[in-house]
């Protein structure tokens, strides 16, 4: 028998059964002394997850409405993604892009025939789909246009990335500070305001064009679950046609189906030159792409690269889950339970009117937004919550976010809203 059936033969009985393979006690010190202290964990240790529930290591129950931040599409151990991990592992998992892979044209086949986007360009996350996008759009501006020192003009409170450049496109100092000097050629307006954009286009290009794109999010989702307004999009693609400005809109969180729409953009009713996916994208394996019309795509062999971006593994594992998507009616899911959860917010917010001023969202990512002077915060409220057994994130200060698996179930959306009333209840 040679190494690899061997190998194969011995793990079966793990695959099998995920269930006996963990639960050990966890040590958190252990794991704060070995990794870096970028983020602000809840003491919390997750072990297993089936659907929209998730396990810790103590074997408790939650029920998830942050599915990995609006990424895992499917929830989890999905038979799908199960079934496409194997098969694609055992078929080929990683090869050079010297090469052809055949997946990534699939993928890009996929997304180019359901979008107004023709080309395709695949990465790793989010950053680094924005950071592509930011690359392409600055060298557009170069060839196509002329223009020596390229502006990109984005919102406030949005968010597009943690790279340099991203967390320079992100309208929120919180993100910038200690990080100077920051990359230079972005300017920021307010978001949905479409006076203060004209006037910054205005100025910006008052002797010579300097605005190479705008980029912003169909619905700003960190910022706060704050929805685009679809007159001010509609004039913002009016700018960009008469001038010649490229619009960029970052889907990397409301794409996939999220909103109800498999596009963001769709429910603003207009179409971008370039868009961004990722989270939802692979269901929660990583990938990023960059979509484009055939007219923005100026890249060259050896302008943009990623070792790993659009292997067969995760192209594999992604198309599986667009086909998923597809098959299993999913969007139609998303407007149902949107609404039931939107109805029950809404009911919630009406029944404590000194704590919450009411919702905001579309589709399956809802925010509860909370009064200015109301005496909790969204972290007070998403730890309650973790205690009732139901796992959200805050969208910022004063806002909760509730993203869950896109097939979440109207049972779970009603097991959600009378955790998270007793939750509050008990505040
Ligand atoms: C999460 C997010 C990003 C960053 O994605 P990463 O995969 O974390 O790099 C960018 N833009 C938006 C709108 C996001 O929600």
């Amino acid at each position: 028998m040679s190494l690899t059936t061997r190998l194969r033969d011995s793990l079966k009985g793990l695959v099998a059964q995920p269930q006996a393979a963990i639960a050990s006690p966890f040590d958190a010190a252990a794991f704060d002394r070995a990794v870096m202290k970028t983020y602000g964990r809840f003491p919390l240790a997750l072990a297993r997850g089936e659907g929209c529930r998730v396990w810790d290591t103590d074997g408790r129950e939650y029920l998830d409405f942050v599915a990995g931040i609006a990424t895992c599409t499917l929830g989890h151990g999905h038979p799908v993604m199960i079934e496409a991990v194997t098969q694609q592992i055992q078929k080929l998992h990683h090869v050079s892009n010297l090469y052809y892979i055949p997946e990534q044209g699939e993928l890009a086949q996929w997304l180019t025939q359901r979008s107004c986007a023709d080309k395709a360009f695949f990465c790793n996350s989010g950053a680094e789909a924005n950071e592509g996008a930011i690359k392409l759009a600055r060298k557009y501006a170069h060839t196509q246009r002329g223009i020596e020192n390229p502006v990109i003009i984005t919102a406030n409170a949005s968010f597009h990335g943690r790279t340099l450049a991203t967390v320079t496109a992100t309208g929120q100092p919180k993100y910038q500070k200690h990080f100077s000097p920051l990359v230079p050629g972005f300017h920021y307006v307010p978001y949905n305001d479409l006076e203060v954009l004209k006037a910054a286009i205005a100025t910006l290009d008052a002797e010579t064009p300097q605005v190479a794109a705008i980029l912003l999010e169909p619905l700003q989702g960190e910022g706060g679950v704050n929805p685009g307004d679809r007159d001010y999009f509609r004039q913002v693609r009016q700018i960009c046609d008469d001038t010649g400005i490229l619009l960029i809109l970052d889907e990397v969180q409301v794409g996939m189906g999220r909103t109800g729409h498999l596009w963001g953009y769709e429910a603003l009713g207009i179409e971008p030159d370039i868009f961004t996916l990722a989270k939802g994208l692979g269901g929660g394996i990583p990938i990023g792409a960059v979509l484009c019309r055939a007219s923005c795509d100026v890249f060259e062999p050896g302008d943009h690269a990623s070792t790993f971006g659009g292997n067969p593994f995760v192209c594999g594992v992604a198309l599986a889950v667009c086909h998923a998507v597809e098959r299993l009616n999913v969007i139609a899911n998303v407007r149902q339970q949107g609404d039931a959860l939107e109805q029950g917010l809404t009911a919630i917010a009406a029944r404590y009117p000194q704590q919450f001023a009411g919702t905001r969202g579309w589709g399956l990512i809802r925010g509860l937004v909370l009064q200015p002077d109301a005496a909790l915060t969204a972290i007070d409220i998403v730890k309650a919550a973790m205690t009732e057994g139901l796992l959200l994130v805050p969208a910022g200060p004063s806002v909760v976010r509730f993203v869950p698996p896109l097939v979440v179930s109207s049972d779970e959306v009603q097991l959600a809203l009378s955790r998270l009333e007793a939750a509050i209840a008990a505040l």
